[in-house]
């Protein structure tokens, strides 16, 4: 058994692979600056910040013809202090990566296969930042609208809140559609 020795930030894929080789980490999302620019304006202590964990395998998988495939499974669990769009405080979104990605030898092959295949391709490399991929992925699991699963907001309706009783104001407010369909009906009569 071989035991090389592998830096997830510059990860030869293929000996990874035929190694079938294990890496797990920490994560300072400090070190994200892509992910870390959609933090919460008001999450400002990093120190606050969760930690991220990961963990990846890789395997070669053999063919009937052919080289054998490289194959890569990635775990990766975070929390990002992101805007709660309902109360506009800050929300801890939960992000949980569980993925299987395989390598090809060129881009030409991975644009190719990318649109059938139902896994993620990517291009081999002797030099492949895991890291950035992890961040990438932290990144696409993001929700679009990131609320509290239990927002204060959601079921107050009392005015115990400024911003609550803003909401219902702005709530009041005709849907521009709605006036429309009641001119509608105005019209039919
Ligand atoms: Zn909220």
């Amino acid at each position: 058994m071989k035991s090389r020795e592998f830096t997830p930030e510059r990860l030869d894929i293929l000996a990874f692979a035929t190694d079938h080789g294990t890496l797990e980490g920490n994560v300072d999302l400090q070190t994200m600056l892509r992910l870390r620019a959609g933090f919460h304006a008001a999450a400002t202590d990093p120190s606050t910040w969760p930690q991220g964990h990961w963990q990846a395998t890789a395997e070669l998988r053999p063919q009937t013809k052919g080289a054998p495939q490289v194959w890569l499974h990635l775990q990766a669990q975070t929390a990002v202090p992101l805007e709660c769009q309902r109360c506009l405080q800050t929300v801890q979104e939960p992000l949980s990566v569980d993925r299987w990605f395989r390598f090809v030898a060129t881009e030409a092959e991975a644009e190719q296969l990318d649109t059938d295949a139902d896994e993620d391709i990517l291009v081999i490399s002797r030099t492949f930042d895991l890291l950035a991929l992890i961040e990438d992925e932290w990144l696409l699991a993001q929700p679009l609208v990131p609320v509290h699963p239990d927002c204060e907001l959601a079921f107050t309706g009392s005015d115990t809140f400024d911003d609550a009783a803003n909401e219902s104001e702005a709530s009041q407010t005709p849907h521009p559609f709605a006036a429309l369909a009641k001119m509608k009906l105005d019209t039919s009569r």
